[in-house]
C-alpha cells in the first residue's frame, strides 16, 4: 500500500482538449477513455447519435407521397371515384367561393356603411326608439298577450 502518488498518465479530452489524468475509475478501461468527464461524454455521444439518427430513420419509414394508383385505391376502399372526388372537391370550392363572395361580403359592414344608415336612420339609434323597438320585440318572443291585451 503506497501512500505516494505515483505518476499518473495523462490523455487529452477529445471533447474539450484539456488534459486529464488518469482516475482509478478508469483503471480497467484507461485505454479507452477518451473524455475528460461524463458531461464530455455524453456531449460527443449526443452528437454522434443525432448525426446518426438522421439517416437510419430516413431510410426507415419511407415517408413518401402515395402513387396516384395508390391514391385511387385508397378512394376506392372509401367508395369514392377519382371523378367523383374531384366533382365533390369543385362543388365544395364553388360553394365556399359562393359563400365568400355572395354572403360574406354582404354580411361585412364597412365604417362608411355603419355611418351611412346611422346617418340616414338617426332614430333607430335614440334611447326611447330602440326601447319600444326590443318591448316589441319581447312582445313578439315571449308570444304572450297577456300584458298587450290589458
Ligand atoms: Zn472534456
Amino acid at each position: 500500500m503506497s501512500h505516494k502518488k505515483p505518476h499518473l498518465p495523462t490523455k487529452i479530452c477529445a471533447t474539450c482538449d484539456r488534459s486529464f489524468t488518469w482516475r482509478k475509475r478508469w483503471a480497467a478501461c484507461w485505454e479507452s477513455v477518451r473524455y475528460c468527464s461524463e458531461a464530455c461524454r455524453r456531449r460527443v455521444s449526443q452528437a454522434e447519435r443525432t448525426r446518426t439518427k438522421d439517416r437510419p430513420s430516413r431510410q426507415g419509414n419511407a415517408r413518401r407521397s402515395p402513387s396516384e394508383e395508390e391514391w385511387n385505391d385508397a378512394l376506392a376502399k372509401k367508395g369514392i371515384t377519382p371523378d367523383g372526388l374531384r366533382e365533390q372537391l369543385k362543388r365544395g370550392t364553388m360553394i365556399k367561393a359562393f359563400v365568400e363572395n355572395e354572403v360574406v361580403s354582404k354580411i361585412e359592414i364597412t365604417d362608411a356603411q355603419a355611418k351611412a344608415f346611422y346617418d340616414e336612420h338617426p332614430e333607430a339609434f335614440s334611447k326611447p326608439e330602440s326601447m319600444r323597438a326590443s318591448r316589441i320585440l319581447i312582445g313578439v318572443d315571449s308570444g304572450a298577450g297577456a300584458e298587450a291585451s290589458a
